[in-house]
């Protein structure tokens, strides 16, 4: 099969609307495409392992849903069981033949079975049969493998969404729950809002028109503008394009005069759908017959239909959801959520976050835990556009989204909600109590922050700030701010915490950090332009922060100051350079100050095997666990495919953590910890056994972590550490510190742990 037909079939699945549409389209351009008599696909029903024939073109189609094949029964259970292709020239001379009347099976003698594979589950089976004896080539079998790997998802995709869109019309709404990654702590109850890419035709979720009226006449004007749009275009090109290949442009005029594609998105307007909703139906509708062409030029048309509908869009876009248009408990659901997205919704009406990317140590789950919300990130099966409006459940502990929610799930939820209030204040008497182990010795707990709503909690017992994050005052603007915005913003962090050490992070953007303002495209943006490799590239941004954050301390003389990112030893003596500058320049304009304490983060493998140097040449160092994880163990922090090979009590994360806690006490200097870890309870009592006496978290983990610390005695905590140290694998570490958490009665905070 040629690789552009593959990609049609493929495209035409993703865009079906229900796995019934997803299921008949593949069978029937399957059985075309690698010219067979038959092409079949079995879904596996979970748990029993039943095959279930769903969709068939060549093989009676009333058998569909009726014929079920036990796990071990005929070719399809082989096929399954083994999960790799099964290719016979004769089957039913094949021992596992397995003859099912209803199907009418009996002429067919060439028989290829691919699995249908999604995250190693076997999800079905996809079959192409031939009348003839028949044994598929090389070239087919990868066909129609490459086929079956593409469709898992689609499948999946469609199936869950299939679900939902029966909801709309069915009687009674049905449950739904979707699998995630834990991103912030919490149950929420809310109803989603879907936030759709700009411009993406496909993200638009399905929404009723609250008012037809308007949305009729925001769709002309969009239309009106995009012919102004076309015909500005044109004049600007006409000298440099031949008037053959201006010839898009008029076609695209014509598809905007022509009734059709305005009249029908009116007439669904009409019907009660949203404008943006109207436009996607009619512009697939209408690009879908060109994408089933044969003929390329033809097909392409489908494409120019699209950009023209992504146009209309943009222009339909240009008046968003006001303020007050937020529901009252908003679930912001997306597949890109930006801290910008986040900080659109007001405070107090966003109670949680679903992100299709991303995990745990994403930025945007960071940013949720800062503001108290709850996030579930990485759910890939997530049908987004089908989402908007929907009562949803978020369970922030197991990572689980319950759309629709039955009662009973309801009232579980109702229950956990009651309960973790009751643990809430149960660590509220924490509170107020010393950081001390049970024989004495003090432990150092910081707060790590980035927004001023993270000050609303104070009184959460921290000894100061072990890392702010600035960049995300940065993330919520749509300019660098001014230098005098940054002293004002960085003034009052430190004053509110005179007499405890702040501690600045200078810019850390890039990554997944990304200012809407300064882009930057990269294949592989955690090993590119990120962190402090930014700052020194552009000394007109750095030197503005580091006066700001200098001046800001004036008379206080808490400022600590980290940099991010450092991997080579002349990044530190570059920065140096610049910190006396920008000093020189705030002392000559009279403001006195003294050079800040300089930390650096441990976060690139390479720091961590240069720590006895770095110890030398700065005051403390401070490992940041979410990065040094996601670079030790190559498992990108925002991959959900791969979440569960991240996880910071891998051996040789806690390997590489003590070798830094030693080099720093070979040179007298402290070394804290602030990535995640350090607010996760089992890890941070592997760190308190492996010496470390300063940890930094989000305000809501200080109480649980107190409690930790306050459980144990650093003998105990050592033992622990060095039982775990023992073990090979990251999962037999968390079974050792979760049983000796739960051994002290700690087994509540697990649950809200990871
Ligand atoms: C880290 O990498 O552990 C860290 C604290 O920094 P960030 O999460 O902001 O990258
Ligand atoms: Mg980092």
């Amino acid at each position: 099969m040629i690789l552009a037909t593959l990609r049609r079939i493929i495209q035409e699945v993703n865009a079906a609307g229900d796995l019934r549409q997803a299921l008949d389209i593949i069978v029937q351009r399957v059985k075309v495409a690698m010219g067979t008599d038959v092409c079949s696909v079995y879904l596996t029903e979970p748990g029993s392992n039943v095959n279930v024939l769903m969709a068939t073109d060549g093989l009676d189609v009333s058998s569909v849903g009726r014929v079920k094949l036990g796990a071990r029964q005929g070719l399809i259970g082989l096929v399954s069981r083994r999960a790799e292709p099964v290719n016979l020239e004769e089957a039913p001379l094949h021992q596992a033949y397995h003859f099912v009347p209803e199907t009418g099976e009996q002429p067919f003698h060439g028989f290829l079975g691919v699995p249908i594979i999604r995250h190693r589950n076997v999800l079905g089976v996809l079959v192409v049969q031939k009348r003839e004896p028949h044994r598929f080539s090389e070239d087919e079998v990868s066909s129609l493998v490459t086929l079956a790997a593409q469709l898992a998802g689609a499948i999946t995709h469609a199936e869950i969404s299939g679900g939902l869109a029966g909801l709309v019309t069915g009687p009674e709404p049905v449950e739904r729950v979707l699998k995630g990654q834990p991103g912030a702590p919490g149950v929420a109850f809310g109803e989603a809002v879907v936030v759709y890419p700009e411009a993406d035709l496909s993200a638009i979720p399905d929404r009723l028109a609250e008012d037809p009226q308007a949305e009729e006449e925001r769709f002309l004007r969009a239309v009106d503008q995009v012919r102004a749009d076309l015909r500005r275009i044109n004049d600007n090109i006409a000298s440099v394009l031949s008037a053959e290949d201006r010839a898009l442009f008029d076609a695209y005029m014509m598809m905007l005069s022509g009734d059709t594609l305005v009249n029908r998105t009116l007439e669904r307007i009409r019907g009660g759908t949203w404008g943006a909703g109207a436009l996607r139906d009619t512009i697939e509708e209408h690009a879908r017959v060109f994408d089933a062409m044969e003929d390329e030029y033809l097909r392409e048309r489908g494409a120019d239909i699209r950009d023209l509908g992504r146009r209309i869009l943009v222009r339909m876009k240009e008046s968003g959801r006001s303020a007050e248009e937020y529901p009252s408990r908003t679930v912001l659901v997306g597949e890109e959520l930006s801290a910008l997205k986040l900080a659109e919704v007001p405070a107090e009406r966003l109670v949680g976050v679903v992100s299709t990317t991303g995990s745990g140590t994403s930025h945007v789950a960071i940013l949720a835990r800062a503001m108290g919300l709850v996030a579930i990130m990485g759910v890939d099966d997530l049908p987004v556009s089908r989402m908007d409006g929907r009562d949803i459940i978020l369970d922030g502990y197991r990572g689980r989204v319950y759309v629709s929610p039955s009662k009973a799930a309801q009232h579980e939820y109702r229950r956990l909600e009651k309960e973790e209030g009751e643990l809430t204040r149960g660590l509220e008497d924490m509170r107020d109590l010393p950081s001390v182990t049970r024989d004495g010795k003090r432990i150092e707990l910081h707060l790590n922050a980035g927004l001023l709503a993270d000050f609303a909690s104070l009184t959460a017992g921290a000894d100061g700030i072990g890392l702010y994050r600035t960049e995300f005052p940065f993330m919520v603007r749509d300019r660098f701010p001014s230098e005098q915005d940054q002293y004002e913003n960085y003034r009052k962090i430190l004053e509110t915490f005179r007499g405890r050490p702040v501690t600045l992070r200078t810019l850390d953007i890039g990554g997944d950090k990304a200012l809407p303002y300064f882009p930057v495209e990269e294949d592989n943006p955690f090993l590119g332009w990120r962190g402090i490799r930014i700052t020194l590239d552009h000394p007109d941004i750095f030197l503005t922060q580091l006066r700001a954050m200098l001046r800001a301390s004036e008379g206080l003389g808490n400022l600590r100051l980290l940099l991010p990112m450092i991997s080579e030893m002349s990044q530190l003596d570059e920065v140096m350079v610049l910190l006396c500058q920008a000093h020189g320049e705030i002392t000559e304009e009279g403001c006195s100050v003294a050079l800040p304490p300089v930390g650096v983060m441990v976060e690139v493998p390479a720091a961590v095997y240069q720590a006895d140097r770095l110890a030398k040449r700065v005051d403390f160092l401070s490992i940041g666990s979410n990065d040094l994880t996601q670079y030790l163990l190559a498992v990108d922090r925002n991959n959900a495919r791969v979440a569960e090979l991240y996880d910071s009590v891998h051996p040789a994360v806690l390997l590489a953590i003590r070798n830094v806690v030693e080099a720093g006490a070979r040179h007298n200097r402290p070394v804290s910890v602030c990535g995640e870890m350090a607010g996760d309870p089992a890890a941070a009592l592997l760190l308190l056994g492996m010496g470390l006496e300063n940890l930094s978290m989000s305000v809501a983990s200080v109480p649980r972590i107190k409690w930790v610390v306050r459980s144990f005695t650093l003998d105990e905590a050592r033992r622990v550490f060095t039982e775990a140290m023992t073990m090979e694998d990251t999962a037999s570490i968390r079974a050792i510190a979760n049983e000796a958490l739960e051994k002290k009665g700690l087994g509540g905070l697990l649950r809200a742990g990871k």
